[in-house]
């Protein structure tokens, strides 16, 4: 049997280890050291921007502080896209919050600008404002900024980006992940960079990145003693899995280029087959870091479902998997409100994502051409 070939794998540069070896040499074993700085310093020059970057144990954790630092609190509402990963709604009940999901839109797959505003204006005829938007880029394509960021202010409500799959996307020229008040940075393993687990938080302004990691580091009050006057968490990135990341940094921009790579491989294979689609930008506006390659299937058209070619590249050990499905389905999140139609529901049904990692070797890629042409014919 041939080895597997992953969705997608963690894919180091070279670097890691001196970065770590530094860490030991140093006894910088906690979570702070010169790695963490140097890490929060790569990200905020990558991203290009005057926000502040806290590196964290998790871009769940991100996710979480943002809601925190945007006042959420029990029993507030708080509107998230539902087509996602469970990690984006997840926090909005750590807080005591209820979720509002809102519905994808077909040419970006992320939150829809017509839907967002119709939630918004129904759960304040309600006598609810919701407290924030949480709006995430899927699978690296950026959403539609203008129009959401626009409603944001309008309606005056803290947006928060889930930026976990989008390091390295743009949209105008400007990066995913510095358009919100807050952002959610992931480094977990297969993301397109990794430091095994790990993630940031964006913030608009120092003060509240201060905040963030006095959060972050269980709430101590300046005393010599242990003194807490609010809840604290242990969010923080230890100073080895900063290590990673500093030298994942030093190959984020080849990663982005070999995953926008495997976008066009897939659009070269797929080229003149019926009812198969290549997720791509809809316009120049957007460029996507393609974290994953993703394709739609039209069943009529194409004579198979996203199922049978799944199962077909499962047969010869090749990973591939369904869209993510939207959180309105779960069944911890069907009680919740939705706003939307079926856009969300026939991605996922018709979806499939497929290897795009950026250590995909010349054969690994000849095998998927192969099994697809097999499966295809
Ligand atoms: C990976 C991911 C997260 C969570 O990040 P972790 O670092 O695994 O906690 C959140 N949202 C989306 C969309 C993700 O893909």
């Amino acid at each position: 049997m041939n080895s597997r070939i992953w969705l997608s794998s963690p894919h180091m540069g070279g670097n890691e280890l001196k970065y770590i070896q530094e860490a030991f040499d140093t006894n910088w074993i906690a979570p702070l050291g010169p790695n963490v700085t140097g890490f929060e310093n790569d990200l905020k020059q990558f991203l290009n921007t005057e926000k502040e970057v806290g590196a964290l144990a998790s871009g769940t954790a991100a996710i979480h502080l943002g809601l925190i630092l945007a006042g959420v609190k029990a029993d507030d509402e708080v509107i998230c896209q539902s087509m996602t990963f469970s990690a984006s709604a997840n926090p909005i009940l750590y807080q005591g919050a209820t979720p509002v999901f809102v519905d994808s839109e077909p040419d970006t797959w992320n939150m829809c600008p017509i839907h967002l505003e119709e939630a918004i204006k129904n759960r304040i005829a309600q006598g609810k404002k919701p407290k924030a938007i949480i709006l995430v880029h899927l699978y690296g394509m950026p959403a539609k900024i203008d129009e959401i960021v626009s409603i944001a202010n309008q309606y005056d409500i803290a947006l928060i980006e889930d930026a976990a799959e989008a390091l390295g996307s743009t949209y105008k020229g400007q990066n995913c992940g510095t358009f919100g008040e807050y952002a959610a940075l992931s480094f977990n393993g297969n993301k397109i960079i990794t430091t095994s687990g790990g993630g940031a938080i964006v913030c608009k302004d120092e003060a509240s990145k201060k905040k963030a990691v006095f959060l972050a580091t269980q709430a101590r009050d300046d005393a010599p003693h242990y003194q807490h006057s609010e809840i604290g968490y242990n969010y923080r990135m230890s100073n080895i899995v900063a290590g990673i990341g500093r030298g994942q940094m030093e190959v984020l921009e080849a990663h982005i280029a070999l995953r926008r790579e495997m976008n066009l491989f897939y659009k070269n294979i797929f080229k003149h087959v019926e009812g198969v689609t290549v997720f791509e930008e809809p316009t120049n506006d957007y460029f996507s870091n393609h974290w994953l390659s993703c394709i739609t299937i039209d069943e009529e058209k194409a004579n198979f479902t996203r199922e049978d070619l799944r199962l077909a590249l499962w047969e010869k050990n090749i990973e591939s998997r369904p869209l993510w499905k939207p959180m309105h389905l779960q069944p911890i999140f069907e009680k919740y409100p939705f706003y939307g139609t079926n856009v969300s529901e026939n991605l996922f049904n018709n979806g499939l994502c497929l290897p795009s990692g950026s250590n995909l070797t010349r054969q690994e890629k000849e095998r998927i051409t192969q099994v697809i042409a097999a499966f295809l014919a």
